[in-house]
């Protein structure tokens, strides 16, 4: 498999559509990709041609088309849920090049492998996709700066709307932690007219 097409936004899209169908369902997932307008979209990827970019603009309508249907409560929930699911088809694409599988990391202190793995999640990011992340780091918690963010891309609301990457990083601190529920929250919002998307983890779990 080349580099490329590892990397590809297709991978991505890919991993997308499969965390949808795994939450909605086929016809759920249907649904949202006809009322997104997605469905040739959604036909490049399942049939991979990878010349056809799954695009920033699909993903954030994939996200509103979410809310259209379910509404602003349901369609959160819901991608709450994709986002976690998501990281689930992600580790198994991209599981071996993050490094922390290896027996050696799962034994290290969990400061040390929320640091580690915090930047070695962000920098799978910053090497495959066109989304930036950048992180910071207190004491007690984790900034997730998204510097270009395709989840709202686009789009102007007044809350934060990045629900997927949310769940996103729940499932992978829950992962990282072996079974440790973390307090995640979005704190800044581009579509809410703030420079970037901001996620804000406590580094200190809840159970
Ligand atoms: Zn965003």
């Amino acid at each position: 498999m080349s580099t490329a097409a590892f990397g590809s936004p297709q991978k991505m899209g890919r991993i997308i559509l499969l965390g949808l169908e795994e939450v909605i369902g086929r016809g759920g997932l249907e649904a949202v990709l006809q009322v997104g307008e997605l469905e040739e979209a959604a036909q490049n990827v399942r049939s991979g041609l990878e010349e056809r970019t799954f695009s920033f603009e699909a993903v954030s309508r994939l996200h509103q088309a979410l809310e259209e249907l379910y509404g602003p409560r349901g369609g959160r929930g819901l991608a709450l849920r994709v986002g976690r699911s998501c990281f689930k088809y992600g580790l198994k694409e991209y599981g071996s090049m993050l490094g922390l599988t290896e027996t050696a990391f799962r034994l290290l202190p969990l400061s040390t492998k929320l640091h580690a793995g915090a930047g070695s999640f962000a920098g799978l990011f910053n090497k495959y996709t066109d989304q930036q992340v950048r992180v910071a780091e207190t004491d007690s918690e984790i900034l997730w700066h998204i510097e270009r963010c395709p989840l709202c891309w686009g789009r102007v609301a007044d809350e934060p709307v990045c629900h997927l990457a949310v769940g996103l990083l729940q499932e992978a601190l829950y992962w990282l932690s072996g079974g440790k529920v973390f307090q995640v929250e979005e704190i800044a919002c581009h579509a809410r007219g703030d420079e970037r998307c901001t996620i804000l983890i406590q580094k200190k779990p809840l159970t």
